[in-house]
């Protein structure tokens, strides 16, 4: 069985950001119901619930449920640790997050239009993601659709750094239909440095 992971600091921690209604909605009924039915789906083809060996095997091949919701449930996953509250660890870009978001970027203004544009690009649901690109060995800003997530294939086998949910479901109660103020409210208030930091830092031990 794939495990749930703990949304760590509790439901309310992201407010007013992100409402305590939002969170409850997104995390119980969303993200549970992916990760119950990629189980479901898991077991009924007999296929390995290890994460990483699901994502590197493409064994999310193996069904459009599978897909759909074992996505759900990965991209998810990574999101409740690539947020945290205001008041928690770092709040700024910590050394090598920064140097690859000048490097690549110029400057972290720069950065983050790169994201609102994504986000905004982005018809419909999905993703907005930074990603390490292992042929080209730097950053970019995709987006994906639904729950498809940057590992895949069709989008090059990037490594996510750090994403925001763009479906409706992940902002609509708190900012109806501005996403542009939601991801740009996530992107100065609850970025997860120490964590997208801790995730650069596994990345360039692999392909430094
Ligand atoms: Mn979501």
């Amino acid at each position: 069985m794939l495990k749930k992971y703990a949304l760590i600091y509790g439901y309310s921690a992201y407010a007013p950001v992100i409402s305590e209604k939002t969170m409850r909605v997104h995390y119980d009924k969303h993200y549970t119901g992916y990760l119950n039915k990629a189980n479901e789906e898991l077991e009924r083809l007999n296929i390995s619930d290890d994460m990483n060996e699901i994502i590197e095997n493409r064994l999310y091949e193996k069904s459009q449920k599978l897909k759909d919701n074992f996505g759900g449930y990965y991209n998810h996953s990574l999101f409740w640790y690539m947020i945290s509250p205001p008041e928690e660890g770092s709040r700024k870009p910590l050394p090598n997050t920064e140097r690859f978001i000048n490097q690549d970027f110029g400057s972290f203004f720069t950065w983050k239009e790169a994201i609102a544009e994504q986000a905004k690009k982005r018809f419909g649901s999905g993703w907005v993601w930074w990603v390490f690109n292992p042929k080209t060995r730097k950053t970019e800003v995709i987006n994906t659709p639904y729950q498809d997530f940057p590992e895949m294939e069709e989008y090059g086998g990037k490594i996510p750094l750090f994403g925001i949910d763009v479906w409706e479901h992940a902002y609509y109660l708190d900012y109806e239909n501005m996403r542009e103020r939601y991801v740009n409210n996530i992107l100065l208030s609850l970025v997860n440095w120490d964590y997208v930091e801790e995730r650069l830092n596994t990345v360039l031990q692999k392909y430094a």
